[in-house]
């Protein structure tokens, strides 16, 4: 149920529909605006006046990794699981340019192998 009309950015400008749904720093949530309805999460867009937090998911979504809020970020990998010496796996993020770690290490040091290791392969 792909209105062509929509969603647009606040410019008018569409999105193409290869491009949704949008990933976005923030749970989105979504304002009714004289009768307008607009898609929020970090940023704006306009969506179908019908749209219910059901079908916002088509439009946009939340991500917590993803780095910045702006341009799509295609393809770039910020989630690394890990497997850790004794079996047990931890997931290491790329967040605001740096790596973390869910291990209790990296909890009590803010560094740790696992983060470190996945730093070293990514370096640019
Ligand atoms: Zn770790």
């Amino acid at each position: 149920m792909n209105n062509p009309r929509y969603p647009k950015m606040p410019d008018g400008t569409i999105i193409a529909s290869k491009d949704l749904p949008l990933k976005v720093r923030m749970p989105p949530g979504l304002a009714r605006v004289n009768g307008r309805c607009f898609a929020l999460g970090g940023m704006m867009m306009e969506v179908p006046p019908d749209t219910t937090m059901e079908t916002l998911g088509e439009y946009m979504v939340y991500s917590a990794v993803s780095l910045h809020a702006g341009p799509i970020e295609k393809g770039m990998q910020t989630r690394w699981t890990v497997k850790g010496s004794r079996g047990d796996e931890y997931t290491v993020r790329l967040e605001t340019g740096k790596y973390r770690c869910n291990c209790p290490g990296y909890q009590y040091h803010r560094k740790c192998k696992h983060a470190a290791s996945i730093a070293s392969q990514h370096k640019s």
